[in-house]
């Protein structure tokens, strides 16, 4: 494979013709490139060895996650789909977790039997959350990722260079780590759009010519990073030459790079309906008897995507195939009412920026929902529409005193009049103010309900008790710096992590086994403004502190551990002054 490449590449004199002719077109005549005369060594970039263990190699990818864990993560954000996150936290699990296999026992990499990859294709109308789960398990696995559109391979015409680009700019993508890259995903969009036209008699060439340029990525090959026609790759390959005397060859290989494919396949499900009339009636009446558009779509199988357009080699290439829902109203109310929902999330930072603090009634938010299911676009219509709404609102209270806004039902109706009468009307101003606070308060008891359900595990498996207290300080930290919930447990994971750090220091200070009982650390996390630095230098305060008093304690009365209670945060030269004068009373 090695050596086709080779053999691909533009010759010294091909790069010093592109470069001359790009040079003189920038600067005229002015500048000249010296050619170089020997053909250089090929330098392949050994960044790449398959013999460590994957851990060592990339540690921030998670290859280890098993699908249930997958899945509950897709859960917190995303509404419906439960077959679609059912199929993909599965198979991508199992994507990387054969990678970890092979890495770990080279005799699995060399199978020749049974090394299909689960490149998984998406079937479901726009904005019903494709996109958003293949970016929340890219982000969860740590793996970069890259979004193409199959329309642009068929209309460039430059079809085998197009699809090897979206590789580089996966590359890119990852600040030029090829280690990482060649873990990536990559998601083509509108794949629908490359299936033969079913009018056209004979083959569509240009469309099945995109299919087929797709196999060998899909599959295995090795893509060079540099490409004749980008002039930067050839200065930067004639700069490596003038630095080190070798041509240097960056190559990736696309093996272990899964590909996610989506479209709309909007005439799939009339082939599905006339398959199933040809078949049996039973299964027939099975589909038939449910209402909802879009359940034929669940019985696909390869023959009807080929009825569609496509190659049969291109469609066994993708294993997996999931459906999409379309959202209804009800759905799209739920995923306003999710306190990690992107729009709702993305609004309230919006009047953030300046100040200001918003809530949304939970009428009001269906009535965005309603207003959003008229468009037909799916989830997409929700940001059209919450823009729509409170654009007049984003646009004006930065010039006023308003810190806080209640989005109301009223509000989404009637926002211009709405926004009038806020600004004309004190009583009503106050009102509105009220409100906000009341929301405050109801959002605040739904988020520690949310701390209970789905993450009061995750907190316990790293040691952190989930008391009253702490649940309020998180939900506090939410709302105050409007964070999802996963962060803000996450970020307090990492507090009181840190705090625990700091009880060795001041063990060490004082030469005495110091713990923090679970009071005091909440005393500590209860500090505001709260970060590293305030935990950090607290501690340090307390140590000092502390020093004299238990290095006495130690050397006179043989203490060798001490728990600070919440006092001792509170007022520590009091708590020390008491301990010193209880022991030595006694
Ligand atoms: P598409 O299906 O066309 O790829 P997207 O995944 O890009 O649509 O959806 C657009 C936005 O709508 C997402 O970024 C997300 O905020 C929201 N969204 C879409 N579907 C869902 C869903 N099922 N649950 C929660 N949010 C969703």
């Amino acid at each position: 494979m090695s050596d086709d490449n080779t053999t691909n590449l533009p010759s010294h004199q091909d790069i010093e013709k592109d470069i001359s002719e790009y040079l003189s077109k920038k600067y005229g005549d002015r500048v000249k490139i010296i050619g170089f005369h020997a053909q250089p060594e090929l330098e392949i970039d050994s960044t790449i060895s398959t013999d460590s263990p994957v851990e060592k190699k990339i540690p921030y990818i998670e290859f280890n996650i098993k699908p249930e864990e997958l899945c509950a993560y897709l859960d917190e954000y995303v509404i419906c789909q439960d077959e679609a996150k059912a199929i993909l936290s599965t198979k991508t699990c199992t994507h990387f977790n054969r990678i970890r296999n092979a890495i770990e026992n080279p005799l699995q990499a060399k199978r020749t039997v049974g090394q299909i990859k689960n490149n998984v294709l998406l079937i479901g109308p726009t904005g019903v959350g494709k996109t958003f789960l293949i970016k929340l398990i890219a982000k969860r696995l740590g793996v970069p990722f890259i979004k193409g559109d199959a329309t642009k391979f068929s209309e460039t015409g430059y079809v085998g260079g197009d699809v090897e680009d979206l590789v580089r700019d996966l590359v890119r993508e990852t600040g030029d780590d090829i280690e990482s890259a060649q873990y990536g995903i990559i998601y083509i969009d509108e794949i629908d759009k490359i299936a033969s036209a079913r009018n056209v008699i004979g083959a569509d060439v240009s469309r099945s010519g995109v299919q087929r340029a797709l196999l060998k990525p899909m599959e295995e090959t090795e893509v060079d990073l540099k490409v004749s026609h980008d002039p930067i790759s050839q200065i930067e390959a004639i700069e490596h030459y003038r630095a080190t005397g070798k041509r240097q060859r960056r190559m990736i290989n696309t093996k272990d790079i899964l590909f996610i494919m989506s479209g709309a396949f909007t005439e799939l499900e009339d082939i599905i309906k006339k398959r199933t009339q040809k078949q049996a009636i039973g299964f027939e009446g099975d589909i038939a008897s449910k209402k909802k558009s879009g359940r034929y779509l669940k019985h696909v199988k390869a023959e009807d995507l080929i009825a569609y357009g496509f190659e049969s080699e291109f469609i066994g290439r993708l294993p997996v195939i999931a459906c999409l829902e379309e959202l209804t109203v009800d759905d799209l109310y739920n995923i306003l009412m999710n306190p990690n929902s992107a729009v709702v999330v993305g609004k309230k930072l919006d009047f953030l920026a300046y100040g200001i603090r918003i809530q949304f009634s939970d009428e009001a938010l269906m009535e965005i929902a309603r207003k959003a299911a008229q468009e037909q676009t799916g989830a997409r219509g929700l940001v059209s529409c919450m823009e729509k709404t409170l654009l007049p609102f984003e646009k004006k209270l930065p010039s006023t005193n308003i810190k806080y806004l209640a989005v109301t039902q009223e509000l989404v109706k009637n926002p211009r009049q709405e926004l009038a009468r806020i600004l004309s009307d004190n009583d009503h101003l106050a009102l509105h103010e009220d409100q906000y606070h009341r929301l405050f308060q109801e959002e605040r008891v739904r988020i520690k309900e949310l701390i209970v359900q789905k993450r009061g595990e995750f907190l316990e498996e790293h040691g952190v008790a989930l008391t009253p207290e702490r649940m309020s300080i998180m939900a506090k930290q939410c709302q105050d710096e409007v964070l999802d919930i996963r962060d803000a447990c996450d970020i307090f994971i990492d507090y009181v992590k840190h705090i625990k750090k700091c009880e060795k220091n001041i063990s060490a200070k004082c030469g005495i086994h110091v713990t923090f009982s679970d009071e005091a650390i909440d005393r500590i996390l209860e500090r505001q403004p709260l970060n590293q630095e305030v935990i950090k230098s607290l501690c340090e305060t307390l140590g000092t502190t502390f020093e004299y008093g238990l290095g006495l304690l130690e050397q006179k009365k043989g203490v060798d551990h001490v728990v600070i209670p919440g006092a001792g945060i509170d007022r520590p030269e009091q708590y020390i002054s008491d301990l010193v004068r209880d022991f030595f009373q006694t």
